[in-house]
């Protein structure tokens, strides 16, 4: 059976695995994120080197890399740009991994690899055109149309979370004002906590389920505000793509669980019929795995269907 090397980079860990043809994840191997590139590669090839050492018996050596990660990945998928929590910017990757191990190599954001991978094998398999909105520190998004991940002209389509929600608004993590991000973001959500209530119970940090717990008159707002904000950027994306179906997930929904049936009514009660009534609202499935998933079909390397 044919294989590929996946890996999943995000700021705060990595994790590589094995991926079969049927999208079976075998061989995982998890690092903490280095901020030093050159402790970072270190890690990311021994972890590479076990797997490759360690493929079981009936399935062939893996055939390529492929690699989703947070940043801007331009066009060709060969290094990242703008990934702030990364030692990687401007590093060409896959030419400094395809010398390492003799594999073409892959890169695709993780937003696009995710929705790839919800699309082979997650609760949203087949929707086509698929949408996948992550609330999560920000507002990351997926777009699958015609099979593929949607890229845009220049690797960059779909950054919906840094459109307008209000003019001259908040402050956005990006520096701008009034995007949907700056109010349904989860650290947009924690840091207005700590501006408009106050320190944390127990000196500790605001989370977004600490929000939710709070009696405090500040935090109404700032939820009512933040459901509004997702709510009007899931419609918008909604009528602007006719999704087939629509993956929610992230650290926000985690911490405040009834926010995603409240963004699902919203849409059927104010998106047109036609395109409130068939779309489904699915949870993830894969999360880490998914962008294994979508990063190894991303090399195409393997011949995945979602059939
Ligand atoms: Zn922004």
């Amino acid at each position: 059976m044919k294989t590929v090397l996946a890996g999943d980079i995000g700021g705060t860990k990595c994790r590589f695995a094995l991926i079969t043809e049927d999208l079976q994840v075998l061989a995982v191997q998890q690092v903490a994120t280095s901020r030093d590139r050159a402790e970072f590669l270190h890690q990311l090839e021994a972890a590479c080197r076990t797997i490759v050492a360690a493929v079981p018996a009936g399935m062939n050596p893996p055939s390529a890399i492929g690699l989703g990660t947070a940043g801007v990945i331009p066009r060709g998928g060969r290094l990242i740009t703008s990934a702030p929590n990364l030692p990687l910017d401007g590093f060409p990757l896959s030419a400094h991994l395809e010398r390492s191990f003799g594999l073409p190599t892959t890169l695709i954001n993780d937003g696009r690899a995710s929705a790839f991978g919800e699309y082979l094998r997650g609760y949203a398999k087949g929707s086509d055109p698929l949408l996948c909105l992550f609330f999560g520190t920000g507002v990351g998004i997926g777009l699958l149309i015609g099979r593929r991940p949607f890229e845009g002209a220049d690797n960059a389509a779909g950054e919906i979370g840094h459109t307008m929600y209000r003019l001259f608004g908040r402050k956005c993590p990006c520096g701008q004002l009034g995007h949907f991000e700056a109010y349904c973001g989860g650290r947009a959500i924690t840091e207005r906590a700590a501006a408009e209530i106050g320190p944390a119970q127990n000196g500790g940090e605001w989370t977004v389920g600490a929000v939710v717990a709070s009696q405090h008159p500040s935090a109404e707002l700032i939820l009512r505000d933040a459901f509004h904000a997702a709510a009007t950027l899931t419609a918008n994306a909604c009528t602007l793509l006719n999704p087939g179906a629509v993956v929610l997930g992230g650290g926000v929904l985690s911490g405040w669980p009834a926010l995603r049936g409240s963004i699902e009514q919203f849409v059927r009660d104010n998106c047109s019929k036609s395109i409130s009534q068939n779309v489904r609202f699915v949870e993830t499935l894969g999360g880490s795995d998914a962008i294994l998933w979508g990063a190894a079909a991303a090399t195409g390397a393997l011949a995945l269907t979602s059939d």
